[in-house]
């Protein structure tokens, strides 16, 4: 079976093609830079002729969704249905959900009759307990305009937790551990009989650890300060928020290769601060889980920062918990999700 996945961004439109179910990676192309300035692709219609894709022996499209919301919290069929309802969480990914909607309609244009899944970020969270996922807000925010913790990042920490418990051999049933996906952005989750108990980010992908641009867990107010004592307009402290803050807000740049490289002290400050957010969860996660058989080390900087994770590691009490490192990859992830609808369709 072939299975192409998409990832379309906002700017960009990434595919993979796999042979499932042997999951070798045939293809990978990607298109940047869509509908921008100087750039003659000005569609992810346009996209998806440029990426030259020979679709006709694809037996399979599974899409990134990165909001799922309450109504869909299982990898789907996409039909019109699925496409109302993504298109009814826009308020809630407004960046994201119209990008991924863009795909969508892409390829259903061009080839209508291939089966679409759709695969959310969201869906791994979908067992989180109301204590892991109501805000101490009136209740009535929740029941009326859906605010909630939903928690990101999903598909990754689904396909870490399955490699966990492939290497630590232990059924997926029996497995707790913590897996920390720190990329640009960067979240952690608390895994309790293979499932998502809790996890950092919440409403938006904004809550949390440091991460790149993004300032992660912050006192509430100093949004609300900013607008009333700067007079910033809630846009503007939505970008200051968003891609001004993390790494690059504390040090002036987001990454973490040059950070490392750097002597000063406010490079020093931007590291300290995150691994200090990394143990704060670590050891919040522990106390939920009670028993921890392994903290996972994923994205580009928990797989490739040897700095990093000795950090997080140097602690009386973490260190005594064994740590690993897992390439994720959520394309694959997504793949093994459309094999898995499409088989038991059959
Ligand atoms: P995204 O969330 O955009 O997918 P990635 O998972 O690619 O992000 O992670 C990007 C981060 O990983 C950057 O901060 C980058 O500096 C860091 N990174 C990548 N390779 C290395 C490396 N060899 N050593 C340290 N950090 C690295």
């Amino acid at each position: 079976m072939k299975i192409a996945v998409i990832n379309s961004g906002s700017s960009s439109l990434k595919c993979k093609l796999f042979e499932m179910p042997s999951k070798k990676m045939l293809t990978q192309k990607e298109i940047q830079k869509i509908g921008e300035e100087n750039s003659h692709i000005h569609s992810h219609a346009e996209a998806l002729e440029a990426l030259e894709i020979n679709f006709s022996d694809v037996d399979v499209i599974g899409h990134r969704v990165v909001h799922g919301g309450e109504k869909l919290q299982k990898s789907c069929i996409i039909d019109a249905q699925v496409v109302e309802i993504i298109q009814d969480l826009i308020p809630l990914a407004p960046l994201h959900n119209p990008a991924n909607l863009e795909g969508i309609k892409a390829l259903k244009e061009k080839m209508p009759n291939i089966p679409q899944i759709a695969v959310f970020d969201t869906a791994f969270h979908a067992s989180l307990q109301k204590e892991a996922f109501i805000y101490a807000l009136p209740y009535e925010l929740y029941e009326k305009y859906d605010i909630r913790r939903y928690g990101f990042h999903g598909t990754s920490h689904a396909y870490l937790t399955k490699e966990a418990a492939k290497i630590l051999q232990k059924p997926l049933e029996e497995l707790n551990i913590i897996t920390l996906h720190l990329g640009n952005g960067a979240s952690a989750c608390a895994v309790k009989n293979g499932k998502s108990m809790d996890t950092s980010m919440g409403f938006t992908p904004l809550q949390g650890l440091v991460m790149g641009t993004r300032c992660g867990d912050i006192d509430p107010d100093i949004p609300l300060f900013l607008e009333r004592e700067l007079g910033l307009s809630a846009e503007e402290a939505d970008n200051l928020l968003n891609k001004k803050s993390g790494l690059k807000g504390i040090c002036g740049e987001n990454d973490l290769r040059a950070i490392l490289l750097r002597e000063d002290e406010h490079a020093q400050l931007a590291l300290d601060v995150m691994i200090r957010r990394i143990q704060k969860y670590i050891g919040a996660y522990m106390v939920m889980l009670e028993r921890v058989d392994a903290i996972i080390f994923s994205g580009g900087i928990g797989e490739n920062s040897t700095y990093v994770r000795e950090h997080v590691m140097d602690n009386a009490i973490i260190k005594n918990i064994q740590s690993l490192v897992i390439q994720t990859n959520e394309e694959l992830e997504i793949a093994n999700e459309c094999y898995r609808i499409i088989k038991s369709r059959r």
